[in-house]
């Protein structure tokens, strides 16, 4: 049977959210990317100045903030628009900012308790492919198909650096490596829902493949899946 749940893990900038829109889109399912929530929270939490180490405003922000998930509503490479009270963050999420605070966030286990509620209750109506950290372990553990996507920090590395130059964010390559090792070494090290391969998980390493070989390989695990 066609998987209906489709779960993809995996460390930052490994590709996640590129190969989850792409399969989405070919299976006609709802793409949704975890991290965004939890990006978001991050965000609103910075704009009222909300300090990111006071655990209980923060979970509060989390419970009640009004955070909206829409299709794009500017064609400007966005694969979704996020309102929070109102106002357009879409790009204001992946600032440095934001990435540089979303591991503290996301690893309180009030925020996570909220934020894995929904993701559930949306997993649960199926027809998803669904991206993040701890999909396959936590927020869906039944889910049909699970993949764990991997590459070398390295690659991770170049990859980010080079979407932040294209955006006109002048970096050092060495300091989005560091940024990118910290995030994983904090997601992967959390007590509540790290980042690691579920068991059943297919582990597949994106490293020197380009973006169209890995949705081939994807396209292949759930045909595989489908002939079973
Ligand atoms: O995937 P992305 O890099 O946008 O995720 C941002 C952050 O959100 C991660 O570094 C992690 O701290 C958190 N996250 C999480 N669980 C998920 C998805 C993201 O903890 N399911």
């Amino acid at each position: 049977m066609l998987p209906s749940t489709i779960a993809i893990d995996g460390p930052a900038a490994s590709g996640k959210s590129t190969i989850g829109a792409a399969v989405a889109e070919k299976l006609g399912y709802l793409y949704f990317d975890t991290g965004v929530m939890y990006r978001a929270v991050t965000c609103v939490a910075l704009f009222r100045s909300i300090p990111i180490e006071n655990e209980n405003a923060v979970t509060a922000l989390a419970e009640n903030a009004q955070i909206d998930f829409l299709k794009p509503t500017a064609n400007d490479g966005r694969q979704y628009t996020i309102l929070a009270d109102g106002k357009d963050i879409t790009w204001d999420i992946r600032s440095r900012a934001v990435d540089a605070n979303v591991s503290l966030v996301s690893a309180y286990a009030g925020v996570r308790r909220a934020m894995t509620q929904q993701q559930r209750r949306i997993g649960l109506q199926g027809r998803v492919v669904m991206v993040g950290r701890d999909i396959g372990t936590v927020v869906l553990p039944e889910a049909d198909l699970k993949i764990y996507l991997d590459a070398s920090e390295e690659e991770r590395a170049r990859r980010r650096h080079r979407e932040r130059v294209a955006r006109g964010e002048p970096v050092e390559f060495e300091v989005v490596r560091q940024e990118i090792r910290k995030r994983d070494q904090i997601d992967s090290s959390r007590a509540v829902a790290p980042l690691k391969q579920a068991d059943d998980a297919i582990y597949l390493d994106s490293t020197g493949q380009d973006v169209p070989d890995v949705i081939v390989r994807v396209m292949q695990l759930i045909d595989a899946q489908r002939r079973k």
